[in-house]
């Protein structure tokens, strides 16, 4: 795999799989929202290692802004090999019958309107290449439900799922293997982001493992999932949850 576009690459599960595949040598596109900071230190980061990327700052959620995004990575890089569709949110922690109707739509714009926008542009790319490799995002939450904090985030990667088992039927006809990743319980600024900044430490007798995960854990599964490892494994969602 050469070149790789990584949505949400600016931090957290994105970030730590930018620096995985900088040391696979893979040009790497890292997209983001809003922080140009963090994208920038990640972009110098891949480049410690001697790595190769592009910063691509687009909203998900926009349409027309994403199929511009794929188009100027393609332009740069030549092609797209592989894309890991993982930008998302998890909205505020809230039980369903408080959740504010604004969060919970730009929830689903982020996460169900944001990851099918990128679905959809980069399998464009991909069948006419008639070759590349999609890891979505999803979350062990969409199996659990998410009560009493997270139900409208656990919906939103419900859809995600679907999205993943009906991708990888459309597309696998082309060559093109769909798989995702559900992680459990990860170490990254999300949480606080949510607005439950001891969420981790909460939810932490609930993992069997008895550990919070990290993200470079689940960079290592997405790569295998974009390598030549995995050649036969499409339409699959692989859980990275301690046993939760
Ligand atoms: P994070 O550290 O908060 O990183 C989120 C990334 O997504 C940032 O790069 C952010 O960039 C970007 N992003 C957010 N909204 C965007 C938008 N509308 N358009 C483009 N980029 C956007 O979160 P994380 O924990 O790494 O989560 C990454 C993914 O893993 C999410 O889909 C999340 O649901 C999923 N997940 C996380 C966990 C966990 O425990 N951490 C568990 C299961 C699943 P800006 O800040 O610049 O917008």
């Amino acid at each position: 795999m050469k070149n790789l576009l990584i949505t949400g690459g600016s931090q957290g599960i994105g970030k730590a799989t930018a620096l995985e595949a900088a040391k696979k040598g893979m040009f790497i596109g890292i997209n983001y929202n809003s922080n140009d900071k963090a994208a920038e230190e990640t972009l110098s980061e891949v480049k410690e290692l001697d790595g190769e990327g592009v910063i691509l700052k687009c909203d998900v959620s926009n349409h027309s802004a994403v199929k511009d995004m794929f188009e100027n990575f393609v332009d740069t890089a030549g092609s797209l090999d592989g894309v890991f569709n993982n930008a998302g949110t998890t909205g505020p922690v809230s039980r369903i019958h408080e959740l504010d109707p604004k969060d919970f739509k730009s929830l689903i714009d982020t996460n169900v309107i944001g990851a099918f926008n990128v679905a959809q542009e980069s399998s464009k790319i991909m069948i006419k290449q008639k070759k590349g490799n999609i890891v979505n995002m999803t979350s062990i939450a969409a199996d659990i439900g998410g009560a009493g904090e997270l139900v409208h985030y656990a919906m939103s990667k419900g859809a995600v799922d679907s999205l993943t088992y009906g991708m990888a039927k459309e597309l696998g006809v082309y060559g093109i293997r769909v798989n995702a990743v559900a992680p459990g319980l990860i170490a990254t600024d999300i949480h606080a982001k949510a607005g439950d900044a001891l969420r981790v430490e909460r939810l932490m007798p609930s993992v069997p493992l008895g550990r919070v995960g990290l993200a470079r854990e689940v960079a290592d599964t997405v790569m295998w999932l974009l390598s030549e490892k995995s050649s036969y494994v499409c339409g699959t969602i692989v859980r990275i949850s301690g046993g939760r």
